[in-house]
């Protein structure tokens, strides 16, 4: 079945909503293409069967880097399912005061999940790289190569320089609303080509003023991208898509849309 998508959530976690079935029902209903992250590999099978149906939701498997010293467990379970699916996420490393800890755990898991994705190929990845984007990027350098593993970085706060590199390794940017209003995001998104831009929300979290986010939100954030970049609303909503099917294609998927 061919879609015609409205817009692209390359990073939601339909699975923490109060109702992911309406969640899902919404995302059929408006057009929005959604990568459905998850956070602990415990997540997947029930993430699959629920948007097993829809033809534009999309599970990830993930293990989320605030979630590693924890579950770090699990990672056996996160290699056992990565075959199943293309799409892998919310993997990465967070070096934020609160996690950095950790940051060990986190390195040996998101490595072992960046090995894997390597060795199968054709993996489409969904980054955490809060205050830890110098390592995330050395950690892709050392374990994967643009032609088995394409990774977005997601909500990436990191520097410009950061950001040249993250190019150079073939990284995809997913930008949400709240991306938009940090200080430094128009130096940030004019330094990226627009042919690696993408949006997300990262639903239900990231809020939107008083109002938890929905994967639609990324109609607005397309359109308010387009005033920042300067270009104009079409052209925008032309290469995101774009930079969508190019995205599901290398995952296998190459008639979706
Ligand atoms: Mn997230």
């Amino acid at each position: 079945m061919r879609i015609v998508p409205a817009g692209f959530d390359f990073h939601c976690h339909v699975d923490l909503f109060r109702d992911p079935a309406a969640t899902i029902a919404a995302c059929n209903q408006n057009r929005i293409v959604a990568l459905a992250v998850t956070t602990t590999p415990r997540a997947w099978p029930q993430n699959s069967r629920w948007t097993a149906q829809s033809p534009y939701v999309h599970a990830a498997v993930g293990l989320h880097p605030e979630l590693a010293e924890e579950r770090h467990s699990e990672l056996s379970l996160l290699e056992s399912y990565m075959p199943e699916t293309p799409f892998v996420g919310e993997i990465g490393l967070d070096g934020t005061a609160q996690h950095r800890n950790s940051l060990q755990t986190q390195t040996m898991v998101f490595t072992r999940a960046l090995e894997c994705a390597q060795r199968l190929g054709g993996r489409v990845l969904s980054i955490h790289s809060r205050r830890a984007a110098g390592d995330v990027l050395k950690a892709l350098e050392e374990n994967t190569t643009p032609v088995r593993v394409l990774p977005i970085l997601h909500w990436f706060s990191g520097s410009v320089t950061e950001a040249r590199k993250a190019l150079d390794l073939g990284c995809y940017f997913s930008v949400n609303h709240r991306t938009l209003q940090h200080a430094s995001a128009t130096s940030l998104l004019r330094a990226l080509p627009i042919d690696r831009l993408l949006t997300e929300t990262d639903a239900p979290f990231a809020m939107v003023g008083d109002r938890q986010p929905e994967p639609r939100d990324v109609l607005d954030t397309a359109r308010k991208l387009a005033d920042i970049v300067g270009v104009s609303s079409s052209s925008m909503s032309e290469a995101l898509a774009t930079n969508a099917a190019r995205v599901f294609a290398f995952a296998g998927l190459n008639d979706l849309f």
